[in-house]
């Protein structure tokens, strides 16, 4: 056991963390709006008391003596020294360009002229450039924004990782943009039924009503402000069932930290790894499980019978058709399985020049409608459909994008290897049992919480490093089947 003063630091970090996603959760699910001034105060008050524990010499000091616990130490180490290489006031300073930032990106969509946003994006490039010259020894600068969210991730691994991708995808797209337009679900599909399956669908991948919560919010997420307290969040509408997958894809998250060992409650451990192996939960579960054919040929009949005025008589081979439409499109959040990662693709290229400082931040239309061209074979008619779109640039948020493709792409390796390891998994697809599912994820990726590092978590659970074929062969097969290719 590690030594009671360690815990108990540590037991106080897990529990400013605790009280600050609670803060922030209720800020999008239940605040109302007045209250966003005192909210922005009381959320800077946690962080910067977390912040300063975490740095403490104190702590840095009883990690130095722990002998106990090998992983646990290599852990809070990173966070300690993540922290403390960063000088308080260039960490306040981005703080301050994030949150002005978010106002003047408002204001640029609002009219519509990237010209307006320039100044604060570039000041928000400049930052990220002196926060990366805080760690000189790392290879590229880039490795010290994306260690943030991937931990032991380099730019180098992410560039060929991506170059695969796109070298796989983009024709593949190719061949299904010169078939004939699909045509999409049409219908009133009304909310209330909506919840009500998509609650019948959550219950059924392990949401339990003693642990869980299910709230509206705009921009659907999952938070865990602990073990044992898991809330999601979707976003229902009556003219599509994209809630429904919204729904699954929160799950996803949430089924992440719900499987976490009790056992590492409040030691800082006690959540999930990486954001690419936490999107590698939401997608599976999203696209692997949620856009199959075993899968629906369970919940049909169900939505059937809960809209008949709108699917009654629809088959499950057009319903598949239509919930697994290809189509370029100008936004990322709306894009597709297929093209998703192709946007993700055009902002990981375009930051990483901005940083590199071979992009001007005043050329980016012009590249982002450049790229997209390449990329996704279409013309970007506005700021708004190109480079405004993403709020993370705003907030000074770079280095996060490529953590949704990696998602992807473990997710295909995951649901490979499950699919070795449970041959009937199809059959229980089928029969809407997700028990034997969710137990493997458990047992290879849920558990281990942080205790793994990300690239051991993937060796264990796959057997090899993030690989880029299983989705490629997954997407390849699918769409040629679906498209008749
Ligand atoms: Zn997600």
């Amino acid at each position: 056991m590690p030594s009671p003063e360690l815990l108990a630091r540590l037991g106080e970090l897990s529990d400013l963390r605790h009280a600050g996603q609670l803060l922030a959760w209720d800020q999008m699910v239940m605040m109302p709006p007045a209250g966003g001034p005192a909210r922005g105060q009381a959320l800077g008050a946690i962080q910067s008391l977390a912040h300063d524990r975490l740095v403490a010499p104190e702590l840095g000091a009883l990690l130095d003596d722990e002998r106990a616990d090998p992983q646990l130490v290599r852990v809070v180490r990173r966070d300690h020294e993540l922290a403390s290489r960063v000088p308080s006031e260039l960490a306040a300073e981005m703080t301050r360009a994030g949150s002005d930032g978010f106002a003047v990106w408002l204001q640029a969509r609002e009219a519509g002229d990237f010209a307006v946003f320039e100044p604060a994006l570039r000041r928000n490039i400049e930052l990220a450039r002196r926060y990366a010259e805080c760690f000189p020894e790392l290879e590229h600068p880039y490795d010290a924004l994306l260690e943030r969210f991937e931990p032991g991730t380099t730019t180098a691994q992410v560039t060929a990782l991506f170059a695969r991708l796109r070298e796989g995808l983009v024709p593949l797209l190719g061949e299904i943009a010169g078939q004939p337009a699909r045509p999409a679900l049409a219908g009133d599909f009304p909310v209330a039924r909506q919840r009500e399956i998509g609650m019948q669908i959550a219950r059924a991948m392990g949401f339990d009503d003693s642990g869980w919560r299910l709230d509206d919010a705009v921009h659907p997420f999952a938070s865990s402000p602990a073990l044992g307290d898991v809330r999601v969040t979707s976003r229902f509408d009556d003219h599509s069932l994209t809630g429904l997958f919204a729904l699954m894809h929160e799950v996803g998250h949430g089924l992440y930290e719900h499987g976490v060992d009790p056992a590492l409650a409040r030691t800082t451990l006690d959540t999930g790894v990486s954001l690419g192996v936490h999107e590698s939960q939401s997608r599976l579960w999203e696209n692997l499980v949620g856009r199959s054919e075993p899968f629906w040929s369970f919940w049909l009949p169900r939505l059937r019978d809960c809209m008949p005025q709108a699917l009654g008589d629809v088959e499950l081979d057009d319903f598949l058709r239509a919930i697994n439409v290809v189509r370029p499109t100008l936004i990322r959040v709306e894009a597709d399985e297929m093209t998703y990662s192709l946007h993700v693709i055009l902002r990981f290229e375009l930051e990483l020049a901005l940083i590199e400082g071979t992009l001007d931040p005043a050329d980016l239309p012009q590249a982002w409608a450049t790229k997209t061209r390449e990329l996704l074979g279409i013309e970007v008619p506005d700021d708004l459909h190109g480079v405004l779109q993403d709020i993370h640039w705003s907030e000074g948020i770079i280095g996060y994008f490529p953590t949704y493709t990696i998602g992807n792409v473990l997710a295909a390796q995951l649901w490979r290897a499950a699919r070795l390891d449970m041959p009937g998994l199809d059959d229980d697809l089928r029969a809407g049992e997700y028990g034997p599912l969710r137990d493997w994820l458990v047992d290879k990726v849920h558990r281990h919480g942080r205790r793994l590092t990300p690239a051991e978590l993937i060796e264990q659970a796959v057997g090899g490093p993030l690989d880029p074929a299983p989705m490629l062969e997954h997407l390849s097969s699918k769409y040629r089947t679906l498209y008749g290719l």
